[in-house]
């Protein structure tokens, strides 16, 4: 079987070079997510450009996401060469952009000296130095090195999310949002969400006309509050990297697994994230760990898993794509559909106060047992938004899933769905029409073969979100 779980690729230095971008596409990348740490909003939107041009040649879909920072804080720079902070000494901190030491650490953010308290623990660099506040003076805070490790560039500090007073989006996001939003970016990631209002914040319509809205699990308040989040999200990543800072470690599997459940009961992608094969970035072939870490997010029921700074720094991002795409194929193969069907039913949230959602709910439902029953090989999924096609993924069917929409951004939106292949469809006149068009371009692509038997689920209004036809058809002989 072909891989399902989708792969998305974080672009940076390593992997602007057009050729690198199309070696990504080829490797199996779905998604390409832009970072808007480094660099200018017109160097991003070059590279998007160069994607999806480089897509079309090969003729993938690939989906964009462009990443928002959120209040993300960073020290200034310590300099070309890294710096080693010692275990038990003291160091400074203060608000500035110019330069670190290992004496004096400047900060980025203004609200440092108001928002910290003694006794908070600071984190460095993902974790490499962990600093407990001594002292918090009007001018600077005082800290004592609990563990030391080697700091370079600018990295980032982690102050504990309950203490910031900024809150995401920062107007630097809104800033940016409104650049990508002309470019009719597919997917925008929200960092550093800790409540359902941060992302009813975003100046956007619903998806599909807007983006498809990733909330980014990274914060305590998000666990606390994580299904409003869910439900006004679009997709969900779970952000691994800062709810590690924001959580015990031994916590992050089963938050894990919490999170992904709760995104698929709601029918919402689930993005597991962040050092999934970290070591690449310097080594040909991962650890065992990190070989199991993704095949266990695939059986946990991730509609993607995404590489951070494996493809945006690292010595060979397209070697990763593959590493991963071969890891993530064969986890698929394991996958046990036939139990996850069962425990669905189960998971499922019907909400019978709103119609087009339970309509679709059983409509899949229907669909499901059909398809394992009649050993169905492929369900074609005629979708406006691409509720129905993300409706039908949560099941995991064995089948192929193609999922068709006339309009352009939703199939931009579907590389980011379990399984599914994103195809456009410019028909949407009557439910026939539709159908059979959809049909024949399954057929015409090699998707499916004359005489073989597939399902097929539609609206027969096309303007409502709910679809409330399923059909199984033998595909006709060519004409
Ligand atoms: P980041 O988000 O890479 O933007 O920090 C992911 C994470 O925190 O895990
Ligand atoms: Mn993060």
């Amino acid at each position: 079987m072909a891989r399902r779980t989708k792969i998305i690729a974080t672009i940076g230095p390593a992997s602007e070079a057009e050729s690198t971008l199309r070696d990504l596409v080829r490797a199996g990348m779905d998604v390409a997510r832009l970072g808007l740490a480094h660099g200018t909003h017109d160097e991003a939107a070059q590279r998007m450009a160069a994607i999806r041009r480089i897509a079309a040649e090969e003729g993938r879909p690939v989906g964009i996401l462009v990443d928002l920072p959120g209040p993300k804080v960073r020290a200034a720079t310590f300099g070309e060469q890294s710096v080693s902070i010692v275990e038990n000494s003291e160091i400074r901190l203060t608000v500035g952009r110019t330069r670190s030491t290992v004496e004096v650490m400047e900060v980025d953010y203004d609200g440092l000296l108001s928002d910290v308290v003694e006794g908070d623990r600071l984190s460095i660099g993902d974790g490499r130095v962990i600093l407990e506040v001594s002292e918090a003076d009007d001018d600077q805070l005082v800290a004592r090195v609990m563990h030391g490790g080697v700091l370079s560039g600018r990295p980032g500090v982690h102050i504990p999310s309950d203490r910031l007073s900024i809150t995401t989006p920062t107007s630097e996001d809104l800033v940016a949002l409104e650049h990508f939003l002309e470019l009719d970016v597919d997917m925008v990631a929200v960092s550093f969400v800790r409540s359902a209002d941060d992302l009813r914040r975003l100046p956007v319509e619903p998806h599909p006309a807007g983006p498809l809205v990733v909330a980014k699990i990274e914060t305590r308040a998000a666990v606390d509050d994580l299904q409003a989040i869910i439900g006004a999200s679009g997709a969900v990543m779970v952000a691994r990297g800062d709810l590690g800072n924001e959580c015990r470690l031994e916590e992050l599997p089963i938050l894990q697994k919490e999170i992904i459940r709760e995104c698929i009961a709601l029918g919402r992608p689930a993005i597991t994230a962040t050092q999934m094969l970290e070591t690449m970035i310097t080594n040909p072939e991962p650890t065992r760990a990190e070989v199991s870490d993704v095949a266990n997010a695939v059986w946990d029921g991730s509609s993607a898993v995404m590489l951070s700074g494996e493809t945006a720094i690292g010595s060979d991002p397209a070697n990763v794509v593959a590493t991963m795409s071969r890891i993530a194929e064969r986890a698929d193969d394991e996958f046990d559909h036939r139990s996850w069907a069962a425990e669905l039913s189960d998971l499922r949230l019907t909400d019978r106060e709103e119609p087009d959602s339970a309509i679709t709910d059983a409509m899949t439902m229907a669909a499901a047992r059909a398809i394992s029953e009649l050993h169905i090989k492929t369900v074609l999924c005629i979708s406006g938004s691409g509720f129905t096609v993300r409706s039908m993924a949560r099941f995991r069917p064995e089948a192929r899933i193609l999922g068709f929409s006339a309009d352009k951004r939703t199939v931009g939106q579907l590389t980011l769905s379990w399984g599914t292949e994103p195809i456009h469809l410019p028909e949407d006149g009557s439910i026939e029409a539709r159908v059979e068009s959809a049909v024949r371009a399954a057929r015409e692509t090699g998707h499916v073969q004359p005489g073989e038997l597939v399902g097929v689920l539609a609206g027969t209004n096309v303007r409502s979100r709910s679809t409330n036809v399923l059909r199984l058809e033998l595909v006709p002989p060519v004409a």
